[in-house]
């Protein structure tokens, strides 16, 4: 998972229905990660139909709106930084109201106020809703529950009475769990770039990851109904969206909780039927949850990326056995071998933890063998950070962050010569790109996706020249040639329209 900050709303929304006659502006500001992300534009689109008007300007607004990310240590610290600088704008601007939602609410929802007495209201993430109230924002309308909130799987169930999803050692968080979805009647305002946007199709965690504290963030693991999730993709695509990225915090499990086999391979294999739908993706397998279902739904479908993203999170059996997931090199190897006879130009992504309590030497090494074995075409390593209420921070053996920002650097060391080698491979060939604009890095560039690269995660794709003829339009599919690789980025030329 990665955190960054995403000031959101570069463009003037389309709003849905307006209502109010002096509507405050609101500004959002967007922590963390897709999850995250998709509930800022619900909370946007609640806002917006209920006659806010939006703004990208912070210095503009007269609500602002932190929505935070608590994952680690390093992202609450961001989202405290982010909130005190959103409260300048309250004591020395024209913003009346500093607004703060996301997961820091639900770790330390009293203590923010206390705290930082310029926060008026919190939003926790189960309560997207009570953003209305929270900004000063009158409903328009009645209340709607959502319809698909109560179901879960026997594991979630098993979990509760196992005291995962606990929070009563926690000082300042509420009892109560999240069990909030929205669905496809909810409004919500894309704050991505017009042709591609994500669908988050599930909710929570029933896992029992000793390093992470998401399930008593977010709650039991729940699904959005089936026909939700398609009627959302075919008002997205209606609107101009080509590609589409399903997240959640497990995809794979999807549809678990209401009895539905194969329901991500099934919900993919229906998404590819939406006509004008280009590239469909989905983030966040769990490795033991891929089956063959699912990678032949992946290998038979054109619009369904050749690409999987499995955060492996080590490959030592005794450091997965104490983080409480599974698994090993040798049978991940084994996983992988099948991924990749399945499904030909697989791309795959995963990420690792290093460092995490206990961590031998030879542990360490075992990892690095595995990533020298496996050759990722993208790999993340995070340093373990110590969570207060994951099963991890009472155990013994925690190394130094000296220590663990060691080993990080050399486990991407060794993946920077693998990614190098593999994007060699891939010059002279010939892909579809999915055009962004123009570079960030340089006004004479070009940058875009091909399916070899999920939105925001992977490295990236330059342009610097175009065939004769074609002309470019952002959000338009090209066919292109790779003429340079270098260790994460490729260069290509635009040789035709895709
Ligand atoms: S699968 Fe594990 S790491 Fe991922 S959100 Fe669930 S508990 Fe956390």
């Amino acid at each position: 998972m990665t955190t960054k900050t995403t000031t959101v709303l570069t463009e003037e929304p389309e709003v849905p229905e307006t209502a109010s006659s002096a509507p405050p502006k609101v500004g959002f500001v967007s922590l963390g990660c897709p999850k995250n992300l998709v509930d800022s534009e619900v909370m946007m689109g609640l806002l917006a139909q209920a006659g806010a008007e939006l703004t990208s300007r912070a210095a503009d607004a007269d609500v602002i709106v932190v929505n935070t990310c608590s994952f680690i240590e390093s992202a609450q610290q961001e989202s405290v930084n982010t909130i005190l600088e959103m409260a300048r704008h309250k004591t020395t601007g024209q913003a009346k109201k500093l607004v703060v939602a996301g997961c820091l609410v639900e770790r330390f929802r009293d203590e923010i106020q206390r705290n930082i007495p310029e926060v008026d209201a919190v939003v926790g993430t189960g309560e997207l809703e009570n953003i209305l109230a929270a900004a000063g924002v009158a409903r328009t309308g009645e209340a709607r529950s959502p319809f698909n909130i109560l179901s879960s799987r026997p594991e979630g169930e098993a979990r509760v009475a196992q005291g995962r999803f606990s929070r009563e050692n926690w000082d300042g968080a509420i009892a109560d769990l999240p069990n909030y979805l929205y669905d496809d009647a909810t409004p919500r305002i894309l704050a991505t770039p017009r042709h591609s946007a994500y669908i988050k199709i599930a909710e929570g965690c029933d896992h029992p990851c000793s390093f992470c504290i998401i399930p008593q963030l977010r709650g039991k693991f729940r699904s959005r109904r089936f026909e939700s999730v398609i009627a959302e993709a075919e008002r997205l695509v209606h609107s101009g969206v080509r590609e589409i990225t399903l997240i959640g915090q497990d995809t794979t499990c999807y549809g678990e909780d209401f009895d539905l086999k194969d329901g991500l391979a099934l919900l993919l294999e229906k998404l590819a039927g939406i006509e004008d739908l280009r590239w469909i993706r989905f983030l966040y397998a769990y490795p033991n949850k891929i089956t063959s279902r699912l990678l032949e739904a992946i290998a038979a479908n054109e619009k369904i990326c050749s690409y999987i993203d499995v955060p492996l999170q080590h490959a030592s059996p005794t450091v997965l056995k104490r983080m409480k997931r599974g698994g090993g090199a040798d049978i991940f190897l084994h996983s992988i071998e099948k991924m990749r006879r399945t499904i030909p130009n697989l791309t795959l992504r995963t990420s690792f933890i290093v460092g995490f309590p206990g961590e031998t030497e030879k542990e360490f090494e075992e990892l690095c063998a595995f990533v020298r074995e496996a050759e990722f075409d993208w790999m993340g390593a995070f340093g373990y950070s110590d969570q207060e209420g994951a099963g991890a921070y009472s155990t013994d053996g925690k190394l130094s962050l000296r220590e663990i920002e060691r080993r990080r650097k050399h486990l991407m060391q060794i993946q920077r010569k693998i990614s190098k080698a593999r994007k060699k491979r891939l010059l002279g060939r010939e892909f579809d790109l999915l055009l962004e604009g123009t570079s960030e890095e340089s006004d004479l560039l070009l940058e875009g996706r091909t399916p070899m690269h999920a939105p925001e995660i992977d490295g990236k794709v330059f342009v610097n020249d175009v065939a004769e003829g074609v002309e470019t339009k952002p959000g338009e599919f090209y066919r292109c040639q790779v003429t340079e690789a270098h260790d994460y980025d490729l260069v290509a030329r635009i040789i035709a329209k895709a």
